[in-house]
């Protein structure tokens, strides 16, 4: 059996520790601040044995070094995370499986934020981490990839069965849902959900973890396809609506 812990670091990260019974083993899945980290697992009597880096930026891979030093931790990780801090141990990509004691995790590809972001996702438990890939109600930041490959790797999430956890690692649903009801405004899940999510965030409370089949029917992004004609875009390829629509959120002002 294993165990997720999730708590809020900087501004609006999310940090997780994976606990797994049979083997004592704590993987932290990615590292945005190495003491409250560290603090966490202590209070639950764990020792940090793995950490699994989602991408390279500082507040996913910034703690590798402090926790490593700490720890002993075995880093696993895609190659750009050596752009950074501490290189990974391994360097894992789409096809590579990863183990927390008996546990597996398959690595995906979803590159677009970065060029080499990597998902983990534990089919057996129906969970997957997905970094700053999918965010409730939104995606990444286009920093690196194109939009061809970024759809392409919000398509491969969405293959997932609807019933997945999904552990994004950032606090933005609320401004998301904003977007997300400019988009999509005659949708009665998001209409639903933006009003959920607006009393959670009013006590302070986490949107995260978010499940597969809500996000599927209410993330603009992953309903990229569907919003096509409302974007002036029909008969245009899926990638060219998420295109339009990650452009748009970039100059969005709610
Ligand atoms: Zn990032
Ligand atoms: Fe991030």
């Amino acid at each position: 059996m294993i165990h997720i812990r999730q708590f809020l670091v900087l501004d609006d990260n999310y940090a997780f520790l994976i606990h797994d019974d049979a083997s004592g083993e704590t993987a932290a899945v990615d590292t945005p601040d190495a003491d409250a980290i560290l603090s966490a697992a202590a209070r639950e009597g764990w020792t940090i044995t793995q950490i699994w880096n989602t991408h390279w930026h500082p507040d996913h891979a910034g703690g590798n070094a402090a926790i490593k030093a700490a720890t002993g931790a075995f880093i696993t990780g895609p190659q750009e995370v050596t752009r950074i801090g501490h290189a990974p141990d391994r360097i894992v990509d789409e096809g590579d499986t990863v183990t927390l004691g008996a546990h597996a995790a398959r690595v995906l590809n979803v590159g677009g934020h970065t060029l080499g972001h990597i998902a983990y996702v534990l089919d057996a438990e129906r969970v997957a981490f997905v970094g700053d890939a999918l965010f409730s109600l939104g995606c990444g930041k286009m920093f690196e990839g194109t939009a061809p490959q970024f759809w392409d790797s919000l398509t491969k999430l969405a293959a997932l069965h609807d019933d997945f956890t999904l552990y994004c690692a950032h606090e933005y649903t609320e401004g998301n849902a904003k977007y997300a009801l400019h988009v999509d405004p005659d949708n009665a899940d998001l209409l639903a959900r933006a009003a959920e999510i607006a009393a959670l965030r009013a006590e302070k409370k986490p949107t995260v973890p978010m499940t597969l089949g809500r996000e599927k029917a209410t993330n603009p992004f992953l309903r990229a396809p569907l919003l096509k004609a409302s974007l002036g875009l029909a008969g245009q390829p899926d990638h060219a609506a998420f295109a339009a629509l990650r452009e748009g959120k970039n100059t969005f002002r709610g």
